[in-house]
């Protein structure tokens, strides 16, 4: 019964900022949930080395 405190919160875990639980992307650094980091970083880690292939080649 009008108990703010208990509004459900997530921590962001880039900048460590208090968000709604039902945001999808932090505010302040544009960090995504629900995605699959280590998915997303081995994209960029093969994206990296391609464009490091490019360069050398
Ligand atoms: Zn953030």
């Amino acid at each position: 019964m009008g108990n703010n405190s208990q509004t459900k919160t997530k921590e962001c875990p880039s900048c460590a900022i208090e968000i709604g639980s039902k945001s999808k992307t932090c505010p302040v650094c544009q960090y995504e949930f629900g995605a699959s980091r280590i998915g997303l970083k081995l994209t960029a880690l093969l994206l990296i080395l391609f464009f490091l292939y490019l360069i050398f080649f």
